[in-house]
């Protein structure tokens, strides 16, 4: 018996070690979220995998409606209450996401992932101070009183660096720019130290200054405090400055995975050709037509036969219209899921 209990202490142990040593933050694995809706069913997501290592940006990229957000609301669990069935794995250090209880959830969501959103404007509360929204989310997860959560506030605010930390920190959502109030947002999600922090579109809601200014600063922050991120954008330019790796979504499924260099320099999928195709450059021509991918994002709710591009894709052949592509390596994690790298 006492043999059985050291044995049992001295595995809990290694395998402790193994989590700590091991560069995988968070696995999710086949995951697929389905929408009912009367007799349809919505594959929104439709069998995801992939991967966060710690201290790694990663990026999702893809058309509006592909999926990027269900998928990164289905790991904290947070789609709105009706029809859907949420199935696979989300392991967050080992540990299912799914198979939590929803008050074992609650803990998880801002203190081990933060979440920001594209309108800061709407996730900020119009009646309540900027600091005392942040002081508020850490005394619910760090169980700090009043004086020491606001003095914490004022770090934070001066840590995103938001000039005159003291007084912006009295000041309502409404009395701040876009970029300040997206800030804040970054302020009150990095407030507990979570290891993951998920950007859904962030930037998109702002100037393009503004916009390039809020990258660095979560890079620098990245960087500094070593959170891992899920960064989400349909934007390539955003993903160019941002990600390490990026996994390329349509229609709920997933592309192309490849390291940044590799998906500028060796791009893979046609679809991922046509969507930097449609970058606009500044050696075009005047008058030259801005290039667009025909067609649209096939409707969720009819099964697709076949890759899911192939209706908009100039290199179709007749078995993209048969059979679904598996992913093929073309380089070194470098997938991409199209007949033509078979
Ligand atoms: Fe195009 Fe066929 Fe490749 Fe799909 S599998 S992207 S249709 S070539």
């Amino acid at each position: 018996m006492f043999l059985t209990l050291i044995k049992k202490f001295v595995s809990e142990i290694r395998e402790k070690k193994l989590r700590i040593g091991s560069s995988n933050l968070l696995s999710v694995n086949n995951l697929k979220t389905y929408f009912f809706y009367y007799n349809k069913i919505i594959k929104a997501v439709d069998g995801i995998d992939f991967n966060i290592n710690r201290n790694e940006i990663l990026g999702i990229l893809g058309e509006s409606g592909a999926g990027k957000s269900v998928c990164a609301l289905s790991i904290l669990r947070l789609l709105p209450s009706f029809n859907y069935q949420i199935t696979g794995e989300v392991l967050l250090n080992h540990v299912n996401l799914l198979k939590l209880k929803e008050y074992e959830m609650q803990r998880i969501r801002g203190s081990q992932i933060s979440m920001i959103f594209q309108e800061p404007g709407i996730s900020l509360n119009p009646l309540m101070t900027v600091g005392k929204q942040i002081a508020e989310t850490i005394q619910l997860h760090q169980g700090l009183n009043y004086r020491d959560s606001w003095t914490k506030v004022i770090e934070l605010l001066k840590m995103v660096k938001i000039s005159d930390p003291v007084k912006s920190a009295k000041k309502y959502a409404y009395e701040m720019s876009g970029g300040m109030k997206q800030r804040v947002m970054i302020a009150m999600a990095l407030s507990s130290n979570p290891s993951l922090l998920i950007a859904d579109e962030p930037t998109t809601a702002l100037d393009v200054t503004t916009q390039r200014q809020i990258l660095i600063l979560i890079r620098e922050l990245q960087k500094k405090l070593g959170t891992s991120v899920l960064f989400i954008t349909h934007n390539l330019g955003v993903i160019a400055e941002i990600a390490d790796r990026v996994m390329v979504m349509y229609a709920g499924r997933a592309l192309e995975y490849a390291e940044i260099g590799d998906l500028f320099n060796n791009t893979g999928h046609p679809y991922t050709l046509s969507l930097l195709k449609c970058i606009p450059r500044i050696d075009t021509p005047k008058g030259t037509r801005l290039k667009v991918i025909p067609g649209n994002l096939p409707n969720p709710a009819i099964p697709i036969t076949g890759c899911s591009f192939h209706p908009r894709c100039e290199y179709a052949i007749d078995l993209c219209k048969k059979q679904e592509p598996d992913l093929f390596e073309i380089n070194k994690n470098h997938l991409v899921r199209c007949w033509l790298f078979h």
